[in-house]
């Protein structure tokens, strides 16, 4: 503390990957929130896909310094209208933004395992993630989680069911946990029947109750497999062993799930659903700050309602207990098919049940091998895309 007043610490050095997707604008609006507090970060970089208009809107605004686009025929485009700012472009665009720009922090919300090269760069670069890209653990979480060990950095969930499980377990051991429960949504079609779920139309499952996300993400909700990701990213996150890890429908998606302690006592973490807050929660941590969502009226609340997940109708959940228990690259097949599949029925080229069909068949096609580098993982992740894309084809939509 100096004489003259209060003495604040440098802001931390920011980089978000996906910044133009869901998690990437709320969390640039969380970054303007916390401007002025202890908290406060600069934003040295940002990645985005293809949205140049809104990448470069971010850049101004936060007089960002390096910008990442993946697809390399916009960066002339984006160079044009940010003069004396550095552009990374093309598939290593983010790898090469987090190898090359120092940071301090980094909140990766890349959809899908591109994002898996960056946050290993990140890890070992002892930085403390953010993690909303969920997939980089399902692909490679035998290699990520040893690199934040090793190198000293920290992984801090913003996927809201595991920032509600980390702020339940703090401080608590391992040991005591009896289970967690990952509470979901249930999605468009939690009253649907298995035939309307077969054959839902794009416009069908892309229309979420509850969360506001991008089509990815929406997608897997309304499959399950958005669930299915989740138990696995558990698994890696909190050590534990498929049998400790369950799933509860809950459709008011207030409740972002709890933990089960072996003296039967449940600690659950409450709020309204919005991903600002496990995102605050992930750039602040351990402190709490005055957040940015709505204040939550309790006497609004009619009722929170649970039901058991129906296995019948979403096949996604047996699959994901099945990957983790074969260990290795079942992660990397089972999240490969799926984005593969997921992008196929976007493109309407097969049926939404044929999404979770499709992941089984990989699963059971392609030869597990233990993953001993990146490069297995992501080997393992073309051989799911390439038989999913195969199977694809042969697919004939009536
Ligand atoms: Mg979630």
């Amino acid at each position: 503390m100096s004489q003259t007043g209060q003495h604040r610490p440098a802001p931390r050095r920011l980089i978000v990957l996906g910044s133009t997707g869901s998690i990437g604008v709320n969390t640039l609006d969380v970054v303007g929130h916390l401007r002025g507090t202890d908290h406060e970060l600069d934003i040295v970089g940002l990645a985005a896909g293809r949205n140049v208009p809104l990448l470069i809107e971010q850049a101004k605004t936060f007089d960002v310094k390096h910008v990442a686009i993946a697809d390399a025929s916009l960066a002339t485009q984006l160079q044009s209208a940010l003069p004396g700012v550095t552009v990374f472009s093309g598939d290593q665009a983010a790898l090469e933004l987090v190898e090359s720009v120092e940071a301090q922090e980094l909140v990766a919300a890349v959809v899908g395992s591109a994002g898996l090269p960056a946050t290993m760069c990140a890890a070992k670069r002892g930085m403390t993630i953010g993690l909303a890209n969920k997939e980089t653990l399902v692909a490679a979480g035998s290699l990520v989680t040893p690199a934040i060990r090793q190198h000293n950095a920290k992984l801090i969930p913003v996927d809201s069911e595991h920032s509600a499980i980390f702020q339940c377990l703090d401080g608590q051991q391992n040991q005591s946990i009896k289970r967690i429960v990952l509470t979901a949504s249930g999605g468009p079609f939690r009253e649907a029947t298995k035939e309307q779920i077969q054959n839902a139309t794009v416009k069908e499952a892309l229309n979420h109750p509850t969360w506001d996300m991008g089509p990815k993400i929406t997608i897997d909700s309304a499959s399950m497999m958005n669930k299915a990701l989740e138990i696995i990213e558990a698994h890696w996150l909190f050590d534990l062993p498929s049998d400790k890890i369950d799933v509860i429908i809950h459709p008011q998606s207030i409740v972002h799930s709890f933990v089960e302690f072996a003296d039967n006592s449940i600690l659950a973490q409450l709020g309204p659903p919005d991903m600002r807050t496990p995102i605050q929660y992930a750039l602040t941590y351990p402190q709490r700050l005055e957040g940015c969502s709505r204040h939550m009226d309790w006497t609004e609340l009619s009722g929170l309602t649970f039901e058991p997940p129906d296995h019948d109708r979403f096949g996604a959940l047996k699959l994901a207990y099945e990957v983790i228990d074969a260990g290795g690259t079942a992660g990397a097949i089972f999240n490969a098919a799926n984005e593969a599949a997921v992008d196929a029925f976007l493109k309407e080229k097969i049926r939404f049940g044929q999404i979770t069909e499709l992941v089984a068949q990989a699963l059971s096609a392609i030869t597990v091998t233990p993953v001993d580098s990146l490069e297995t993982a992501m080997d393992a992740d073309q051989q799911a895309r390439d038989f999913v894309n195969t199977a694809v084809k042969k697919t004939v939509l009536m």
